[in-house]
C-alpha cells in the first residue's frame, strides 16, 4: 500500500505479457503509447531482485515503461515453482 511517488518520474514496470511487442501503457490522453520494445540490459538492482540478473526486461522507446517477463513463462531457469 505504497503510494508515495518521489518527485522523480520513476519508471512504470509493467508485467509484459508473452509475445508482447508494443507498448499498451496509456498516456494523459488515454491515447496507446504503441511505442516499440526493446530488450533492455541496464536495469538495476530493483528490477533485479524481482527477476533475477540474466532476465529478459524490455523498455519501452517511447515513454520508458518497463516490461518485465511474465510470470512463468521465462525461460527455463530450473527453479521450479510447484
Ligand atoms: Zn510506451
Amino acid at each position: 500500500m505504497t503510494e508515495t511517488t518521489s518527485p522523480e518520474t520513476k519508471p512504470v514496470v509493467k508485467t509484459r505479457i508473452p509475445f508482447q511487442r508494443a507498448c499498451n501503457e496509456k498516456n494523459e490522453k488515454g491515447k496507446i503509447c504503441a511505442g516499440h520494445l526493446k530488450r533492455w540490459y541496464g536495469f538495476g538492482d530493483d528490477i533485479k531482485k524481482q527477476v533475477g540478473e540474466s532476465a529478459e526486461v524490455y523498455r519501452c522507446e517511447n515513454c520508458s515503461t518497463v516490461y518485465l517477463p511474465a510470470p512463468g513463462f521465462k525461460s527455463r531457469s530450473g527453479t521450479l515453482q510447484f
